[in-house]
């Protein structure tokens, strides 16, 4: 048989290397501005257009390139930052792997300006799908410039698996945070569609964590200090009412590059223990800074995780550190999470004295002149009139707050001679009668039997059809605020809320103008309580970025969702009868009544016949 190996021709070689390190328009912004750092620039500048499908440019003041640098540059395994495997063990630069600018003048159009401080002038190369097409004397600033243009150009497949602009660019500003707060002496610019998103100063990090999130984190951050033989610590965590659902806000930066650990995470929520409410986590921005012998970032093509010789000691110091910070800025628990609410005096009942169980005789009782059977039957229905229904049901709550204690709660049988079940149908209108079970069930009789409601999911599904609803007719109720309501807001989270400013109108909100970091709010949707904006908006918000993330949903469809998920009733809230019947009945009036926006069984049913079958 005839040989059949060959070598691989270079392009062809980059193409399939590119396709581990350039995954998406944020992975070229990510390496550009590696070597930007590495370049010892003080200044750097960002400029993307549409979602960096169509331009990425990134302008340094760093040391610039002589010409055969540049040209060199673009070779696979080119770099200047390693000489030998030995220099893996004390890296100080971002890349040392001399592959990036290789794979990415393969799949896109590059442009490189550059030009060595001492030099007058640099030299301008172009680069297209791996063949340098260019390249010039020409007069540019001290620095680099690199320019990718068409992304994938050269690979249909991978272009037409990119996300939306909007999506591509919240990647992207991802790893601009990364890099901007593992460098806060460093001057960062960051344009998007010729707006300027982003202007950060140098500064320290305090500040820069600011200058990111917004005005209001100052308040958030605790600051987090610790300096051992193995790792230096320092940053900032956010205070335990802060936690959020979402896990945005939460950074790991060992030697001044960004890395995920869920090892190291859990090692913050362990130290946290106690402090946070269920499903939340805390933000924070934690620097390990450790000998460069002891880790191993050579594990991805994209270093984003690493290996730590020794793991068990820096969880132990790291958790204590947190933990000792926590303490000395008095971040103690202010609620018990763990608690049942289930056990919980009713808020309205706390004040109340305690009632004796009463027990009622009937002083003309016979015991012979009735079967026992019967007997008692009757007297529970005389007590059930009487309204002395506590010690029957206890744990059966309907609204307290009416005072009424639990005689509001009607059952079926409440007509001694009624069947449960009308035979001729028609009797039991959906809703008519209801109960709620632990605070979580709605209990309603239908025709066939009984239906057991989850009072969350039902409502979620009700808020849900009324939003879209007001979206897309745009008939709205919305409340106007007599003082209207400055909200700061981070500059990513401002360019959300404009993306989704047109929907937020039709559900009723009305704003003021938009400034550098803050959002007047002038009107509500009626259902919306004033006191909970903020949390809603930051909610919407970070539920708004986590869905969208191209999974088919319109922008409508995730913010009704949104809302619906803050605005619903919960497990554990109590719920008066009127509002138990008003729900099962908007319930049925919804397009869908199975399952909630979040696709979860909203109710089941319970027959006659399963009933029976219980008593066989
Ligand atoms: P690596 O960063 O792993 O060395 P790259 O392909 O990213 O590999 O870059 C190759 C080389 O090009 C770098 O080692 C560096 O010498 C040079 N280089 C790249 N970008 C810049 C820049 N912005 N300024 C100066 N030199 C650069
Ligand atoms: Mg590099």
């Amino acid at each position: 048989m005839a040989d059949i190996i060959q070598l691989l021709p270079d392009h062809v070689a980059n193409q399939i290397a590119a396709g581990e390190v350039v995954q998406r328009p944020a992975s070229v912004v990510k390496e550009l501005l590696e070597n930007a750092i590495d370049a010892g620039a003080t200044a750097i500048k960002l400029i993307i257009k549409d979602g960096g499908k169509t331009l990425i440019q990134i302008v340094d003041d760093g040391l610039g390139m002589s010409v055969t640098d540049a040209r060199l540059s673009f070779e696979r395994h080119a770099t200047s930052k390693i000489n030998c495997a030995e220099d893996l063990f004390h890296l100080d630069t971002k890349g040392f792997r001399g592959e990036a600018l290789a794979s990415i003048a393969a799949i896109a159009h590059v442009e490189m300006n550059t030009r060595v401080g001492d030099d007058e002038v640099g030299t301008l190369l172009k680069i297209e799908g791996s063949k340098v097409l260019s390249q010039e004397v020409t007069v540019t600033p001290k620095g680099t410039s690199v320019s990718v243009k068409n992304l994938f150009f050269n690979i249909p497949a991978r272009r037409k698996f990119l996300k939306s602009n909007q999506v591509e660019l919240r990647h992207i500003t991802d790893e601009f945070h990364r890099i901007a707060l593992a460098h806060p002496t460093v001057h960062f610019h960051f344009y998007n569609n010729n707006n300027e998103l982003f202007n950060l100063p140098a500064t320290n990090l305090k500040k820069r964590v600011v200058n990111i999130f917004g005005n209001k984190t100052k308040e958030k951050l605790v600051p987090v200090g610790e300096e051992t033989q193995v790792v230096k610590i320092s940053g900032f965590i956010y205070k335990p009412e802060y936690a959020k659902k979402s896990r945005g806000e939460q950074f790991f930066f060992v030697n001044h590059r960004f890395i995920k650990s869920p090892y190291l995470h859990h090692a913050v929520m362990a130290s946290f223990e106690g402090l946070l409410r269920p499903d939340t986590s805390p933000g924070y921005f934690l620097y390990l800074e450790v000998d460069p012998s002891s880790i191993d970032i050579n594990i991805h093509p994209t270093k984003t995780e690493i290996k730590f010789d020794d793991e068990h000691t820096l969880y132990a110091i790291l958790k204590s550190t947190i933990k000792h910070s926590l303490g000395q800025f008095n971040v103690s628990p202010v609620l018990d999470f763990d608690k049942d609410q289930n056990l919980d005096t009713p808020y309205m009942q706390l004040n109340k004295q305690a009632q004796q169980p009463g027990i009622t005789i009937n002083p003309g009782y016979n015991p012979f002149k009735e079967s026992g059977l019967e007997k008692s039957i009757k007297s529970t229905f005389a007590r059930q009139r009487s309204g002395d229904w506590e010690s029957m049901y206890v744990g059966l709550e309907s609204k307290v707050g009416r005072g009424e204690g639990f005689s509001t709660v009607h059952f079926e049988s409440d007509t001694i001679t009624g069947s449960i079940f009308d035979e001729q149908g028609g009797l039991d209108q959906i809703g008519a009668t209801t109960f709620q079970l632990r605070r979580k069930y709605i209990v309603t009789t239908i025709k066939s039997g009984m239906l057991i409601i989850d009072q969350g999911r039902a409502h979620q599904r009700v808020l849900y059809e009324k939003f879209l609803k007001s979206i897309t007719v745009k008939e709205t109720l919305s409340q106007q605020l007599l003082f209207p309501l400055s909200l700061s807001f981070s500059k990513s989270e401002l360019a959300v809320l404009k993306e989704i400013k047109g929907s937020l109108t039709s559900l009723g909100f009305a704003f003021g103008p938009f400034t550098e970091d803050e959002l007047q709010i002038t009107g509500i949707p009626q259902l919306i309580n004033e006191s909970e904006i903020g949390i809603i908006m930051d909610q919407l918000i970070s539920d708004y970025q986590m869905e969208i993330n191209g999974n088919g949903f319109t922008q409508s469809e995730v913010l009704s969702k949104a809302l619906c998920k803050s605005l619903a009733v919960k497990t554990g809230e109590i719920l008066d009868n009127e509002s138990q019947q008003a729900l099962v009945n908007a319930l049925f009036a919804c397009k869908e009544t199975n399952r909630s926006p979040f696709n979860k069984i909203i109710y089941v049913t319970i027959t006659e016949r399963d009933i029976d079958n219980k008593f066989i």
